[in-house]
């Protein structure tokens, strides 16, 4: 048994077998072969290893002459290793003894090389996992020709483990038989992981050097809970996790029971509690879950989906569909939030060295304007059909709003003399995502029509910490002071303006925050559907008066620590079974 440390993001326990998917995507199962085809996945293994010696050896000679033979020999180690016969006879054993896949056997002897090097304890032979990495996927590669299978279409529960998940790759998870995901990087806010939340996929990201432990079926469990990962567990601990799995599923069946239940303080002080969503088919989640509304439609998902620019009508029906689940209810859709980690860089031939400060949101908007006015068309058209507001993502300007709302404007007068009937008189807003927009709050206030405050990115921004990177992720935290401090005067800029204010980052969905919120003023929150339940449970428990003493008490303490402990002990009091 093996446990690695991670960080949770996604709650829940997951146990399974491993599907084990490297940096390109290979998914490599614990397959075996009928004894009569294993001479066959031998001459697969033969062709293999060959196909790959000549096709680096063609490589270093380009690469001599392109960049030099210090280069090339870089892979003259590559070729060592798949001309000498020490690795081919080892995983040719793994086959004729085990029966098992070439893949699969391949896959097994790469780890186990693999592990010989991290235990060595020199920077310059740790390199080489990198390199007996490169060599797997080359042979791998050349085993599994182009049919990578589609994690969509399993045939039975896994848990996937992968050093790398792409948000594009995530969406395809939501009704596969991906029962966990572990993975070696990421962080606690980054696209993927939210996504994983919204699916309600058990996960752990950032457990660094997973994939390297871990080989297709395997059995593995993903604790979302403690920020764990246990690879084999003993008999003791899997009872123990069974249990707790049972536990965890009878406490979310409990919630459902507030589900009809408005969400208030104990004082009958109302509440919104609405729902981030990312695709159309979320919306009834929502509901499910006793949600007020949409608070944010992340449209940007529309890409991740259709694989492409979406054209007005597919996005005034997914608009649409949003809009008539809700029956009434309200709803904020979000324009394109493009570039960073989502789509626009990954597909990019040419990337931006620094994407979370780059052509991103409402900046790649106003760049693009065709596919700008396009999406406005089939959000004013869709808003005829119930209570819409419009939002603009990382506003930094009001010069950047006006903008925006000058194209809106186009937007109108077009449909306008084409006929088309759309909602002339829609709500229009903003993000508070940039410490820019957040200081200056109190100019903006004249002129939206609403904000909204993303902590994802504001704590990213404020802090100068990666959110979706595992080796800054000690520093991202939206307990610290000057988060706290900054959020505070947006709710009382917004307040004495009288502009409607939510929060639709990650922390709007945290018990850990709910009384620091509620006490700072804020009276409407967007979170994950499923967090819902958890957070009118604790609002319905507590008095105006006791959240706004642990608020100002939160507020006067000088590092995130204190700030952590305390709310920590403080809900714990209110949820003593809950994980916070
Ligand atoms: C945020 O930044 O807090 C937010 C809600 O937007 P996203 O997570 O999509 O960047
Ligand atoms: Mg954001």
């Amino acid at each position: 048994m093996e446990i690695l440390r991670g960080i949770a993001v996604s709650p829940g326990i997951a146990i399974a077998e491993a599907i084990v998917l490297d940096a390109e995507d290979y998914r490599i199962p614990q397959r075996t072969v009928a004894p009569e085809d294993v001479e066959q996945q031998v001459a697969i293994l033969d062709r293999a290893f060959e196909s790959s010696v000549d096709e680096l050896g063609r490589q270093r000679d380009g690469w001599s002459s392109e960049l030099g033979q210090e280069t090339a020999d870089i892979f003259n180690w590559h070729l060592g290793v798949l001309s000498t016969p020490q690795l081919r006879t080892q995983v040719t054993e793994l086959i004729e003894t085990n029966s098992f896949s070439a893949a699969y056997a391949t896959s097994l002897a790469m780890r186990r090389f693999q592990r010989r090097f991290q235990k060595i304890d020199d920077p310059a032979l740790a390199e080489r996992v990198r390199d007996v990495r490169d060599i797997e996927r080359r042979l791998l590669r050349h085993i599994l020709g182009e049919t990578r299978e589609d994690l969509a279409h399993l045939s039975r529960p896994a848990v996937l483990v992968t050093h790398e998940l792409t948000p594009s790759v995530a969406a395809t998870l939501g009704s596969s038989k991906v029962m966990g995901v572990a993975i070696d990087v990421g962080g606690p806010a980054s696209h993927t992981s939210i996504l994983l939340r919204a699916m309600g996929i058990p996960s752990v990201v950032g457990v660094t050097d997973l994939s390297a432990h871990v080989s297709g079926g395997d059995l593995v469990i993903v604790d979302g809970v403690n920020d764990m990962v246990i690879i084999a567990p003993d008999a003791a601990t899997l009872m123990q996790y069974r249990d707790q799995q049972k536990r965890y599923r009878q406490i979310r069946e409990k919630l459902a029971d507030l589900r009809d239940l408005p969400a208030e303080s104990h004082d009958g002080v109302p509440f919104k509690l609405l729902a981030n969503v990312e695709f159309p088919s979320e919306a009834a989640h929502c509901i499910e879950e006793g949600g007020d509304g949409i608070g944010l439609y992340r449209t940007e998902f529309l890409y991740l989906k259709d694989r492409g620019a979406p054209t007005e009508d597919q996005q005034y029906e997914a608009y649409r569909e949003v809009i008539r689940a809700m029956d009434g209810r309200p709803v904020t859709i979000r324009t394109f939030d493009l570039g960073a980690d989502k789509y626009t860089q990954e597909k990019s031939a040419d990337r931006e060295p620094n994407p979370m400060l780059g052509l991103r949101s409402i900046r790649y908007s106003l760049q693009q304007l065709d596919i700008f006015k396009i999406q406005l068309r089939a959000v004013l058209r869709a808003a005829t059909e119930g209570e819409v507001r419009l939002m603009f993502p990382l506003i930094i300007s009001l010069m950047e709003f006006r903008q925006a709302k000058m194209i809106l404007h186009d937007a109108m007068e077009d449909l306008e003399d084409e006929g088309i009937p759309f909602n002339h008189d829609i709500e229009v807003g903003i993000m508070v995502e940039t410490p820019a927009a957040a200081i200056q709050c109190r100019d903006f206030v004249r002129e939206v029509g609403f904000v909204s405050i993303g902590t994802n990115d504001l704590v990213q921004y404020l802090l100068a910490v990666d959110r979706g990177n595992e080796r800054v992720s000690q520093f991202y935290s939206s307990a610290h002071p000057a988060v706290l401090r900054i959020i505070h005067d947006v709710i009382k800029t917004c307040r004495k303006a009288g502009v409607s204010c939510s929060l639709c980052g990650e922390m709007a969905g945290q018990p850990l925050y709910t009384m620091l919120l509620a006490g700072l003023g804020l009276r409407e929150f967007s979170m994950g559907p499923h967090d819902i339940p958890e957070v009118k449970k604790l609002l319905r428990m507590c008095k105006m008066k006791h959240m706004e003493r642990v608020a100002k008490r939160a507020l006067s303490f000088e590092t995130e620590r204190q700030v952590v402990n305390y709310l920590r002990a403080q809900t714990r009091k209110l949820l003593p079974d809950d994980p916070i």
